[in-house]
């Protein structure tokens, strides 16, 4: 029995999906390999993690550096009793296959453990009801591919789960002089009945705050987790002034509306361009959702 739990699949869906973007097109898409750690008890396997350890071309992956794959397991791991299991990678849009180099690569991490597996994920084959990846081992006599069974530590609505979706660049920039129209490179995202946009600004009067807001349009039941990097760019007489990394920020929300307001302030002449990118959504139904427990402190 080989058991996943349902954050380890996210992870290695995400790094998935951040390297074969289904918004983007086919010829950018990489497949993506991780190592997967875990636990043998008896006959059988609990993953632990899947670790990120490279990408490739859409049509071939290898470990080529052992050392460098090895040093990312910390003692601790190891001394938890964490070893590794097999490899995953992806097929983006190939289809759930072992090709003849995953053969070899495969025969390679039986040869360190005979339980070791491969995983191969396609993310474009996720249904409501089925993971899109299967588990496979070589036979050591026929050198054929065979599949595994598998299952998780939690039940997943995989269609769900693949709604982790990443996005192109979102900006939206505020003129230089008064009057002068919003510049929007970008400011609307549609993933089917899923709308995510920048909204604004308020009216501007300078040295005084107005205001963009971040609104997400959902399916009736769905709660949402985004997650995006949000840059600031000033600029005076459209030369860049400075650039303000604020980082990676999360929104969760149970319905549709805004998410998050940015406020800024600026001068006459000035500039300013807000940048939010690596965008990733991940929509659940309200079922799915673990209420957080409420507790009152009282003085
Ligand atoms: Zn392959």
């Amino acid at each position: 029995m080989i058991e996943i739990p349902k954050r380890i699949y996210e992870k290695f869906l995400r790094f998935a999906l951040e390297n074969a973007n289904p918004l983007k097109s086919r010829k950018s898409w990489k497949e993506c390999i991780g190592l997967v750690l875990g636990r043998i008890s008896d006959d059988n396997l609990f993953v632990t993690d899947i670790i990120p350890i490279g990408t490739g071309s859409s049509v071939f992956v290898d470990i080529t550096d052992y050392e460098k794959v090895f040093s990312l397991i910390s003692f601790e791991r190891i001394d938890k009793g964490e070893v590794i299991i097999g490899w995953a990678h992806t097929h983006p849009g190939l289809g759930l296959f072992f090709s003849g180099t995953d053969i070899n690569t495969q025969l390679s991490y039986q040869g360190m453990h005979p339980k070791s597996f491969g995983l191969v994920l396609d993310p474009t084959q996720i249904q409501s009801d089925f993971s899109g990846f299967n588990i496979y081992r070589v036979s050591e006599t026929t050198k054929r591919p065979y599949t595994v069974e598998y299952n998780f530590d939690e039940p997943i609505n995989f269609e769900k789960v693949n709604n982790l979706l990443k996005s192109e660049l979102f900006d939206i920039k505020v003129p230089l002089a008064e009057l002068e129209p919003v510049i929007i490179s970008k400011s609307e995202i549609e993933w089917g009945e899923i709308i995510l946009k920048l909204v604004g600004p308020s009216e501007i009067k300078y040295r005084k705050r107005f205001f963009i807001y971040l609104e997400l349009q959902l399916p009736y039941r769905q709660y949402a987790r985004i997650d995006y990097q949000q840059n600031v760019h000033r600029f005076k007489n459209n030369e860049a002034r400075s650039t303000n990394e604020e980082n990676y920020f999360f929104h969760e929300t149970l319905s549709s509306g805004t998410l998050a307001i940015f406020s800024y302030t600026i001068d006459k002449d000035e500039q300013i361009k807000l940048v939010l990118n690596d965008i990733s959504i991940t929509i659940y139904s309200q079922e799915m959702r673990k209420l957080p427990q409420l507790s009152y402190e009282i003085k």
